[in-house]
């Protein structure tokens, strides 16, 4: 990533922010007659784009509309057509992951596999998954190296790949002044992009780095477009907003498994609902020596790691 954050991104704060603070002090008609200009200059789409309420706050209805919009402008914008779900949790489900840190070799698979699925950035090769090369002894992640080259697994490494851990207690939740972002019933973190004003305090509040902003327009061609969408997922994000995993919503709560485990070629990767007590997933909690990342910070991960 090499480009400069723009000034859409300082507008986009003060426009969602006029939006909040213009609904709590205004009426609704006379807040738009108040906004009229801005309007004016802005297109029709762009308008309704402007006036979108936040995801939780939109009815049925306006929901349609929402998604209907944002798939024409993916079709204007690169050409594809998609379809854009509306994937809610599944009642009695809380997703987890674990890693068998015993198999992952490293491959990174899983990386491409993510930036595929979830429509990132060609230009930036952004991925919400990093493998970190490890040396042996430890479980600090801040000792790992993502830049490692050559045949892998290397003598004396271990890898651990971190993406976001859907933590039970998620400091990103916390500080997003707008409340763009929140954790649902399923465990899944969640981010509205179109709600989202780009500040980045989540970011900042990641202790596993697990969040990425779009610094520019995400590049994809029509033909690499991965159309199967959901709008809490893998849409094609804007740019001026942080992204996150999602652990791939848009098929897991469509009975599927996350990309990322499916491109795994050493089976490292476990992925279920640790409601269903005859799981793979709660066999493993509950017969191995299983390991958190940053435990003492009390985040409470959804994602657990272990050895044989
Ligand atoms: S890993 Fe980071 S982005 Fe994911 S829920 Fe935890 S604090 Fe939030
Ligand atoms: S950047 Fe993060 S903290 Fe800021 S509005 Fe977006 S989701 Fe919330």
């Amino acid at each position: 990533m090499t480009d400069k954050p723009s000034l859409p991104i300082v507008e986009n704060f003060s426009r969602r922010a006029a939006v909040k603070g213009g609904f709590a002090t205004l009426g609704a008609a006379a807040f738009v007659a108040a906004v009229s200009p801005l309007r004016q200059a802005a297109s029709d789409k762009s308008a309704a784009e402007f006036m979108q309420q936040h995801y939780t706050e939109l009815s049925p209805e306006q929901k349609a509309d929402v998604i209907a919009r944002l798939e024409a402008e993916t079709k204007q914008n690169y050409g594809a057509e998609v379809t854009i779900g509306d994937d809610r949790p599944i009642p009695g489900t809380k997703f987890v992951y674990a890693i068998n840190l015993s198999v992952c070799n490293g491959n990174g698979n899983c990386v491409e596999a993510c930036h595929k699925e979830n429509n990132h950035d060609r230009s930036t090769n952004q991925s919400y998954i990093r493998v970190l090369e490890m040396p042996m002894g430890t479980m600090d992640m801040e000792q790992g190296t993502t830049t490692y080259t050559g045949a892998v697994p290397k003598d004396g490494k271990f890898y651990l790949p971190v993406q976001c851990q859907q933590c039970d207690e998620p400091p990103c939740v916390d500080v997003c002044p707008v409340k763009a972002t929140w954790k649902e019933e399923d465990g899944i973190v969640v981010v509205d992009y179109n709600w989202c004003i780009g500040c980045r305090y989540c970011e900042a509040a990641c202790p596993y780095h697990a969040r990425r902003f779009n610094w520019k327009k995400p590049e994809v061609p029509a033909e690499e477009v991965n159309p199967d969408q959901s709008y809490l997922s893998n849409r094609i994000r804007p740019v001026g907003v942080v992204e996150k995993c999602t652990y791939c919503l848009h098929r897991t709560r469509r009975g599927k498994l996350p990309a990322c485990l499916e491109a795994c070629p050493t089976g490292a990767r476990v992925f279920g609902n640790i409601l269903d007590k005859d799981s793979n997933l709660r066999w493993i909690l509950e017969n191995k020596r299983v390991y958190i990342l940053k435990e003492e910070l009390g985040t409470k991960p959804a994602f657990f790691y272990y050895f044989d």
